[in-house]
């Protein structure tokens, strides 16, 4: 009995020991945490801006925040918890501008890193024949714009919204209109510098690390943070033409889109998007767009028909307005759309990068901003395009959209098959963003819930009609999905977790990997 007693007692310490250590090792508010040598600083009580995102449909409340300082900073953070080794289910998420949908930039009561804090070393531009910029990680595209503009250069290619951080959109891809000619955003970057989930300080281009260069460049942050990078610049326009046609036909508006984005000679910028049942649609255009010819336009009936409105742009410096004006006409009169909308307006270069950011001010002068965001983003091939738009447009996506549908192609050999995005296999394939907001509490058509139905019902048909659909910004939750997503390149993408972050302490808010505990 005394032996019994003996052992049932020997048992109890253990497990209480074993909860205190899991316990010691799991809280980052440990003298081991608060005695880190860091140039910035933890904050352990103002955590909850850091559980929340621009989908606002995901709170995971961290432990702790981390404000860097330095990359030092960071790789000793990252250290410290690789040192406590698979037993402690710390995790570390770097936040950009938290403009993910889903909670990919948060931890479930793990350290979260601010990377706008490390903003600092200043943005630097380097002029000359191939011109470039170094900027942190946590740096906004909108300050490089800014900054580079200073010596008449710019990045190539772009998001359509620039309040968005390097290392945010260099882990996803970085879609624009410029991406047919210049490539999404990982196209465009010549180095990187990196801290690795075992808290190594690594730089990395096509020359030096290549293996970890590809590997984070699309890699939804799971290899390593971002910390520095080196951004090809172009010569910067002054101006640009900016312009709006619109088409009933889809053929039509499909065939002049592919046909733009192959031409040698054409335009900057080439976007598009569906208008789905908008009667009075001429009169409420943005009132900076002039028509060509307003009283055919003002004769133009939608007639709550589904539109598709292509966008394009051209770039030019003031001094050669004339020639543009003859090359955009010239273009213009290859394509068919309906001849009374065409739309024109002329701005500022920086005016129409940043115009994402003139609709953002009025939506949060209105509360419109910060309500739940059900976006869904779809790479479709070129040989598919027709059969979803017949069933999505024509069928599952009648009475109203709920926001803007964007719609255009690209190139696929514009962009790096070595960097660990996922891309359709044909040459073209099309950018496809339902950019949904969902009024709050609302039961309706304009709800959450009706609207993650749709998108339900969207993914549903491109499966079951097998459309080799890939998610852009992809949302999975199970093993499974992943392994579906990535497919051939699953293997790849494993290996390369397990040599850059073997305990999967990074990214976890993307649910790909566990922490193996
Ligand atoms: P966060 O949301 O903070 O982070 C995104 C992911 O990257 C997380 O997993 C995070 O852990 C990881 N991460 C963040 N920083 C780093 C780093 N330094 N190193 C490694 N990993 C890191 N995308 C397009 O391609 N084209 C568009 O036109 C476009 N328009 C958009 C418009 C709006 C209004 C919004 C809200 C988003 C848009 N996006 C677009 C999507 C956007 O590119 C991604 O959501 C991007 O991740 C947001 O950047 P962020 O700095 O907010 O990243």
């Amino acid at each position: 009995k005394q032996m019994n007693t003996f052992i049932i007692k020997g048992f109890m310490i253990l497990f209480v020991s074993c909860v205190t250590i899991k316990l010691n090792l799991c809280s980052p508010n440990t003298p081991s945490f608060n005695t880190l040598p860091l140039d910035g600083h933890f904050n352990f009580h103002e955590v909850h801006h850091a559980a929340r995102d621009f989908g606002n449909r995901y709170q995971f409340l961290p432990m702790a925040v981390l404000h860097p300082k330095t990359v030092s900073d960071i790789a000793t953070t990252i250290k410290h918890i690789w040192d406590m080794g698979p037993r402690s289910e710390l995790t570390v998420a770097a936040r950009g501008h938290g403009h993910s949908l889903q909670g990919q930039a948060q931890t479930h009561r793990g350290v979260v890193i601010n990377m706008e804090s490390l903003k600092g070393p200043e943005i630097q531009v380097y002029t000359g024949s191939s011109p470039y910029v170094d900027v942190s990680g946590g740096e906004l595209w909108i300050n490089i714009l800014h900054e580079s503009l200073k010596y008449g250069l710019a990045p190539k290619s772009w998001t359509d919204y620039l309040h968005l951080t390097i290392g945010g959109t260099l882990s996803n891809a970085g879609i624009s209109g410029q991406a047919f000619r210049h490539g999404p955003q990982i196209s465009n970057v010549h180095q990187l510098e990196v801290v690795t989930g075992k808290g190594e300080v690594i730089n990395c281009s096509e020359e030096q690390n290549e293996d970890l260069f590809h590997s984070v460049l699309g890699g939804l942050g799971q290899f390593g943070i971002i910390t520095r990078a080196r951004i090809s610049l172009e010569a910067a326009p002054a101006r640009v033409k900016w312009i709006r046609v619109l088409y009933s036909d889809f053929a039509a508006f499909t065939q002049d889109q592919e046909h733009l984005i192959s031409a040698e000679n054409t335009f900057d910028y080439v976007e598009g998007f569906v208008i789905i049942n908008r009667t009075g649609l001429l009169n409420n255009w943005r009132s900076s767009f002039n028509s060509k010819d307003p009283v055919q336009a003002s004769q133009f009936k939608s007639d709550g028909r589904t539109l598709f409105c292509l966008e394009l742009a051209k770039y030019f410096n003031l001094d050669k307005t004339d020639l543009i004006n003859e090359e955009v006409e010239n273009l213009l009169s290859q394509l068919s759309y309906i001849r009374s909308t065409l739309f024109m307006s002329e701005v500022a270069y920086i005016d129409f990068l940043d115009r994402v950011h003139v609709s953002e001010i009025k939506l949060r002068s209105k509360d419109l901003w910060d309500v739940p965001h059900p976006w869904l983003n779809l790479l479709i091939p070129k040989s598919k395009i027709h059969t979803f738009a017949d069933e999505v447009f024509g069928s599952i996506l009648t009475a109203t959209s709920n926001g803007p549908i964007l719609i255009y192609p690209v190139n696929r050999s514009k962009w790096d098959n070595r960097t660990s995005v996922v891309i359709p296999e044909e040459h073209i394939f099309y950018l496809v963003a339902f950019l949904t907001s969902a009024v709050p509490s609302s039961t309706g058509t304009d709800g959450l819930e009706h609207i993650l139905t749709q998108n339900k019902r969207i993914l549903e048909f491109c499966e079951t009609a097998h459309l080799g659909v890939k998610q852009y910004l992809p949302h999975y939750t199970t093993k499974k999905e992943w392994q579906a997503h990535f497919g051939p390149r699953w293997e790849a993408f494993v290996q390369r977790k397990s040599a850059y972050d073997p305990l999967a302490i990074l990214a976890p808010g993307q649910r790909i990997f566990q922490k193996a505990i």
